[in-house]
């Protein structure tokens, strides 16, 4: 018999829970043919989520729980999951029943014909504004313009991975992860499923402005060092640039003098200059920062307990 896992990172979902576990069982019911295994990760909730997990493992063998140490963010509490489900293949859905479990059979049954990572695209991005919604085109259009592989729009983390797959997740190891990208890099038989999202059931986005601000980055500066690439050519166009302007002064001044004191270029070129070399030092600073970050090597995620059993690293 094959074993499915279904892996729900979950932080603050007291809400949500209940809701998703009913949900699930309803849809793994109608499938014994498989054997389940619902892993839900506790990414360090300040509610009752690890209570009610507890419960939910005592009336239900399936239930397994992994207890982090603190908040991870979803990115790294999903590797932990990768590297605790046992199943021939992984489900990751989010606790909030955006992603409906209802897909499961859809998912599967493509599994079943050979493709390797099966994801959910969503049809439309739902309650958004309108700032948001720019925001995530531009980034998407760097992204794509600039890696080798190709990352998809409007697909989230809910999909089915092979156990291939799977594997190959857990070997990808570094520290500021952006798993979307990830999935994509990995490669393998891909297969998309179109699916309408809906509105969050319970509780609230745990994603804010400033987090989105920081993923991009994260997504842009971990896939590609195209910025980089921006900062030399702009840097080299506005030299040779300086330097044509340079020896038009230069001859301007010899040939007709200079009566009025070019002030006000002078200031312009200055700020100009040093704002262009400001930017183009963050960008550097932004892949330095990558390198500190990684080379200090510290585990993505630390473990405080799985299924009520405390565990030493
Ligand atoms: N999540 C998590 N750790 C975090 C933030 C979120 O494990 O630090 C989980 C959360 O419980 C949910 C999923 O990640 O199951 C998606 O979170 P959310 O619904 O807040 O994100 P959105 O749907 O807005 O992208
Ligand atoms: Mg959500």
């Amino acid at each position: 018999m094959k074993k499915v896992s279904v892996l729900i990172p979950c932080y603050n979902e007291e809400q949500s829970l209940p809701l998703l576990y009913a949900a699930l069982k309803e849809v793994t019911d109608a499938l014994p043919q498989y054997a389940w295994e619902y892993m839900f990760v506790n990414d360090g909730s300040k509610d009752n989520t690890l209570i009610i997990l507890q419960s939910l493992r005592k009336m239900d063998s399936k239930v397994n729980y992994l207890n982090l140490s603190r908040n991870f963010g979803k990115e790294n509490a999903m590797l932990a999951g990768f590297d605790f489900v046992t199943g021939d293949c992984m489900i990751i859905m989010d606790a909030d029943l955006q992603d409906p479990p209802t897909l499961i059979p859809q998912m599967l049954n493509e599994w079943e014909q050979g493709w390797q990572d099966v994801y959910a695209k969503r049809k439309s991005r739902g309650k958004e504004s309108w700032v948001r919604k720019v925001c995530s085109l531009l980034f998407y259009k760097i992204l794509s313009s600039s890696s080798r592989f190709e990352i998809l729009r409007n697909v989230g983390d809910f999909r089915l991975l092979d156990r291939q797959c799977i594997d190959a997740m857990c070997a990808l190891r570094e520290q500021e992860r952006y798993t979307k990208g990830m999935f994509c890099w990995i490669g393998f038989k891909k297969k998309e499923i179109v699916f309408d999202r809906s509105d969050r059931h319970e509780g609230e986005s745990k994603w804010n402005f400033k987090s989105l601000f920081n993923l991009a980055i994260d997504g842009i500066t971990s896939f590609t060092t195209t910025p980089l690439r921006i900062a030399t050519v702009l840097g080299t166009t506005i030299a040779f640039c300086s330097f044509v302007f340079g020896i038009y002064f230069l001859l301007k001044t010899l040939i007709i003098g200079d009566p009025v004191p070019g002030f006000p270029t002078l200031i312009v070129v200055v700020l100009f200059l040093g704002g262009i070399q400001l930017m183009a030092i963050g960008i550097v600073g932004e892949y330095v920062g990558k390198i500190y970050s990684e080379s200090k090597n510290r585990p993505v995620y630390i473990v405080e307990s799985f299924n009520d059993s405390p565990l030493t690293h």
